[in-house]
């Protein structure tokens, strides 16, 4: 089997670069461990609104539901409201990831990018230390498949910019362990996304509330890996769960666990080699939110991908545009919000509700980093001492 570019992963990040790199002429092969695209779903399902600029994925039939907003709850209950266009990257809309993720994969296709499910990659072809190809194992039988570029859409486990000796070890500090339940039969839903914080309710990151519609909603958590135990997750949320009236009557249609990498991103070419979403550590480590950045990401390789392909040119140096690309779209954003995080990792529930009380009657007109410290500096000025590693990059932003 011979193409020009082999993905791996079906996710958004896999998908969108495949189909970029197919609408410039490249044949791509997606592969795919699982049996089917999307499924199962493990995601909180939000997203911003910022995809509708993009024109990178069209139709309703994927969205749960409009997002008036986001509110967000400090440990003493103190509420900021944000409008959906300050939210951030998990605010907009709730998707249906199956649905979302299998729209994404369609558009792909209709591209012309073939897609092979039941294929899981083993390990890397390499030709006197050079990538061509990927070895997998489609059902029973083990299959070689040629290419002159692997893309790594692997996913939070990836494996193949490891193989390809990239170090992608993800310290317990820069990986959320999560779970989430999809609950049906909740009452007095309505369109925000609900936000909570505290180092009692989750250490290291914040359990989410977000409304699909019908009563039904996705509930989860994320905590710190370096902060958790076996099972802390869990029962962390069922705690939360069972104090909320809104889930009084309400049952679970769906349980799963995993993790997200809140890290910087690591190297993303190589002679040969692309790694993009979660394979290149391309989420918010705030948030978690990965989404948006695959999406964002995934088009500039497939661009780059395009370009490589036409010039037959696969090597690092000429690959290196799509890091230079995606560097210039979100590289600032990452590092400035991976020194949040850290920032917030030393903060104690107290800070978080002087926090929330500086910012609950906050006019978010004027969004930026600079304007959030000094609006949050004016009102208990000893939070300047905690957020004083911000303001040089706060200047940038
Ligand atoms: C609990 C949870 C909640 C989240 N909530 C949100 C949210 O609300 N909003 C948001 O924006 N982000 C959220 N995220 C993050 C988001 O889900 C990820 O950033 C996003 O899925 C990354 O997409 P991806 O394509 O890089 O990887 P994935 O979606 O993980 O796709 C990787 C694919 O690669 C396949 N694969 C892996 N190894 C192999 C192999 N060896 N061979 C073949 N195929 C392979 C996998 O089966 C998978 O289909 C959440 C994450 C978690 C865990």
């Amino acid at each position: 089997m011979k193409y020009d570019v082999v993905v791996v992963g079906s996710g958004p990040a896999g998908t969108v670069t495949a189909r970029f790199a197919a609408e410039a002429g490249v044949n791509v092969l997606i592969i795919e461990r699982r049996a089917e695209v999307g499924v199962p779903v493990l995601c909180g399902e939000g997203i911003s609104r910022k995809i509708d600029e993009w024109n990178i994925i069209k139709g309703t039939r994927w969205m749960a539901g409009k997002m008036e907003g986001a509110r967000i709850y400090s440990p003493d209950g103190t509420c900021v409201k944000l409008s959906a266009e300050r939210a951030g990257n998990e605010t907009g809309y709730v998707i249906y990831r199956d649905v979302f993720d299998q729209e994404l994969a369609r558009l792909a296709i209709e591209a012309g990018a073939e897609l092979m499910t039941n294929t899981n990659a083993t390990g890397l072809i390499k030709e006197k230390g050079r990538i061509r190809g990927i070895r997998a194992k489609h059902f029973d039988e083990e299959i070689e498949i040629e290419a002159d570029i692997v893309v790594g859409a692997d996913g939070v486990d990836s494996k193949i910019g490891k193989w390809a000796g990239i170090d992608t070890t993800l310290k317990p500090e820069d990986l959320e362990t999560c779970c989430q339940y999809t609950f049906a039969n909740v009452k007095n839903l309505d369109s925000y996304c609900d936000f909570y914080l505290g180092k009692e309710i989750a250490p290291g990151g914040y359990i989410w509330v977000f409304p699909k519609g019908k009563g039904i909603a996705n509930v989860g958590i994320g905590i710190l890996a370096s902060l958790s135990e076996a099972g802390m997750a869990k029962k962390l949320l069922d705690n939360f769960i069972s104090k909320d009236p809104r889930f009084k009557n309400a049952h679970p249609l769906r349980f799963l666990a995993g993790a997200v990498p809140v890290a910087l991103p690591v190297e993303t070419v190589r002679d040969n080699l692309i790694l993009v979403g979660d394979a290149a550590r391309h989420v918010d480590p705030i948030t978690g939110g990965g989404l948006t950045h695959c999406l964002e990401v995934g088009k500039i390789a497939g661009e780059v991908i395009g370009k490589a392909v036409k010039e037959k040119n696969f090597s690092k140096e000429f690959l290196s545009e799509y890091e230079t690309r995606w560097k210039g779209a979100i590289g600032k954003k990452m590092k400035r919000n991976y020194m949040v995080k850290e920032i917030m990792l030393d903060m104690d529930d107290k800070t978080f509700n002087m926090l929330a009380d500086s910012l609950k009657d906050y006019k978010f007109d004027e969004l930026s980093t600079f304007s959030l410290i000094k609006a949050l500096v004016k009102k208990h000025p000893t939070l300047l001492m905690k957020l004083r590693p911000l303001m040089k990059v706060a200047k940038e932003t």
